[in-house]
């Protein structure tokens, strides 16, 4: 699967930038006010996971506290992969 370069959030384009190995930063981050996710060359699905549920803390304006939402990610990254049938499910909506 390809990695994405965009993401449709809650309505809005949020652009998805991979960093190579060298970069400058390589911690994944997002960027509320320019729409844009920063994948660090070590960042993997999970991360992206992470990074998009930021993007929605910024949509709703939230101030989601940063462990609850690692926590979050995780849990739902693990659901996902415990249930790939469940993402079928979700998938032919
Ligand atoms: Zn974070």
């Amino acid at each position: 699967m390809v990695q994405p370069e965009s993401l449709r959030i809650l309505g809005e384009d949020w652009a998805v930038i991979w960093l190579g190995i060298g970069a400058a930063d390589e911690r994944a981050h997002t960027d509320g006010e320019k729409r844009t996710i920063v994948m660090g060359p070590h960042a993997g699905r999970e991360d992206l996971l992470h990074e998009v549920i930021h993007a929605i803390e910024f949509s709703y304006n939230l101030d989601i506290d940063h462990t609850e939402l690692q926590i979050v990610a995780r849990g739902i990254w693990a659901i996902c992969k415990d249930n790939p049938e469940f993402l079928e499910y979700l998938e032919n909506d």
